[in-house]
């Protein structure tokens, strides 16, 4: 079973620690996601701190692989957020949108000469100005953009909500296929994208009345600051085993099976060593 989207930090956090939870509970298959860069440096402004920021995750992907059955891949991007921590150190929304097109420049190197499987993108999920709103947008479209060049698949990180049609849209208008763009933190009914649901039994519940292709995740986020801020690492594998105890076989395999392979192109019952 996969996580589609959980942090690690090598450096502060629990780490290997937190992948051993999930394995001991059954989980297989992690995608692990850099964690903001303003964790590690103030603020990433050039390709060397987003090197910086990468190679953690990439470290912390090959311990996780270690101990997992099955192995992690890393997703590695720039938080949408960095554009108000670049702001606030004077940079106009222009710069700072470049700045974070060049950490998706770099990110995108990892998938197509590198470890990494997927980058991540996307904008603030809360109120900014139109000026950002827009350099926000461009980023992302700058992120399909790279994804369609690379075939890869792109993760975002955006305000709630159900209808993303228009996003989608922008996707494709880049070459990239919708399927590819998956929309993290994502409750069960999304329209757009393809859905990582946060692992909430109504949710999942309702992404199986849609019907449609989803992922589950916890967005865990690793941070001994902020324990319970998220969902913990066992929370995927404890869900699996619910929807097989209600005899929802079919969902589990969508959601860990064949939704990870047409989007990501992983084999998760391949990649298992038993
Ligand atoms: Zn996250």
């Amino acid at each position: 079973m996969l996580d589609d989207h959980l942090h690690l930090d090598p450096v502060q956090g629990r780490n290997t620690e937190a992948v051993e939870e999930f394995a001991d509970h059954g989980g297989t298959h992690l995608l692990v996601l850099n964690r903001p860069s303003w964790h590690l440096v103030d603020a990433a402004t050039d390709e060397a701190t987003f090197r910086e920021t990468f190679d953690l995750t990439v470290c912390a992907v090959e311990d996780a692989t270690e101990v997992l059955p099955g192995r992690a891949w890393p997703v590695l991007g720039v938080h949408p957020a960095l554009i108000s921590r670049l702001l606030e150190d004077g940079y106009t929304p222009e710069e700072a949108g470049d700045i974070m097109q060049t950490g998706l420049d770099v990110a995108s190197e990892y998938v197509t000469d590198g470890p990494a499987l997927a980058i991540k993108s996307g904008r603030p999920h809360y109120e900014v100005d139109d000026a950002v709103w827009e350099a926000s947008n461009e980023v992302m479209c700058h992120a399909f953009e790279l994804a369609a060049d690379g075939d890869f698949a792109v993760q975002l990180h955006t305000e709630g909500g159900e209808e993303f049609e228009e996003v989608a849209q922008w996707a494709e208008d880049q070459g990239l296929d919708r399927q590819q763009v998956v929309k993290h933190y994502s409750g069960g009914r999304l329209r757009g994208p393809t859905k990582s649901v946060l692992a909430d039994k109504d949710e999942l519940e309702i992404a199986i009345e849609e019907a449609e292709p989803f992922l589950m995740e916890t967005d865990y986020i690793d941070d001994p600051e902020r324990p319970g801020a998220v969902l913990g690492p066992k929370t995927v594998p404890r869900r699996v085993r619910w929807l097989l105890e209600n005899g929802e076989d079919e969902a589990v395999r969508v959601a860990h099976v064949e939704t990870p392979e047409a989007v990501y192109g992983i084999d998760t019952e391949a990649t298992l060593d038993r």
